[in-house]
């Protein structure tokens, strides 16, 4: 499958959740076996690219897509929560939204200064959830190694937030 394949089972919902906001639906993709098959098997390329060894799949829709990613490089992969979600003891981080704040949790226990993380995620839009996913593991000790996305939303510039550390997408729209 080509890049410009994959492009073409992502689809545009406009408006939703909310005027104006085009959404990227990913659910043609995943309906598609070759398809989800070559988007997970050219993440794990990526990620395999910048010594990742451990990965940190975003809530909710980074977990499809890192989970098989981890299974594929034999890596341990750790979920970031919404509050509230974890049950073991957690470090959190606030951050800001469009209209008010969030806040993302990790158990505490897998935070180990001696591993490389990976911040997966399906879509990079402004580039805030992983920007504050990334402050939450370096605040208590990580080193990250890259972001790694499906979907980059190029025209709203959110890889500027992320600092110096490489940030891989896989479908970029401009
Ligand atoms: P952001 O913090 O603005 O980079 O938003 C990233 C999160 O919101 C990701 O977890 C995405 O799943 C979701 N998201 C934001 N904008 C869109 C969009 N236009 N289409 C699909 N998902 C989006």
């Amino acid at each position: 499958m080509t890049i410009e394949q994959l492009r073409d089972l992502v689809r545009d919902v406009p408006d939703f959740p909310r005027p104006g906001i085009v959404f990227k639906d990913i659910s043609p993709l995943l309906a598609h076996p070759t398809g989800f098959a070559a988007a997970v098997e050219a993440l794990a390329a990526r990620v395999s690219q910048h010594e990742s060894d451990s990965l940190l799949a975003v809530e909710s829709r980074g977990f499809i897509f890192a989970a098989p990613v981890a299974a594929q490089l034999g890596l341990p992969l750790h979920l970031v929560r919404k509050a509230g979600k974890l049950p073991h003891r957690t470090v959190g981080i606030e951050y800001e939204l469009e209209y008010g704040s969030d806040r993302l949790e990790v158990h505490a226990d897998v935070i180990d200064p001696a591993r490389r993380y990976a911040i997966v995620d399906d879509v990079i839009a402004t580039g805030g959830t992983a920007a504050a996913t990334s402050q939450l593991l370096r605040d208590n000790g990580g080193v990250l190694a890259c972001y790694a996305f499906v979907i980059e939303l190029g025209f709203l510039n959110g890889r500027d937030r992320l600092g110096e550390y490489p940030v891989e997408s896989l479908i970029r729209f401009e």
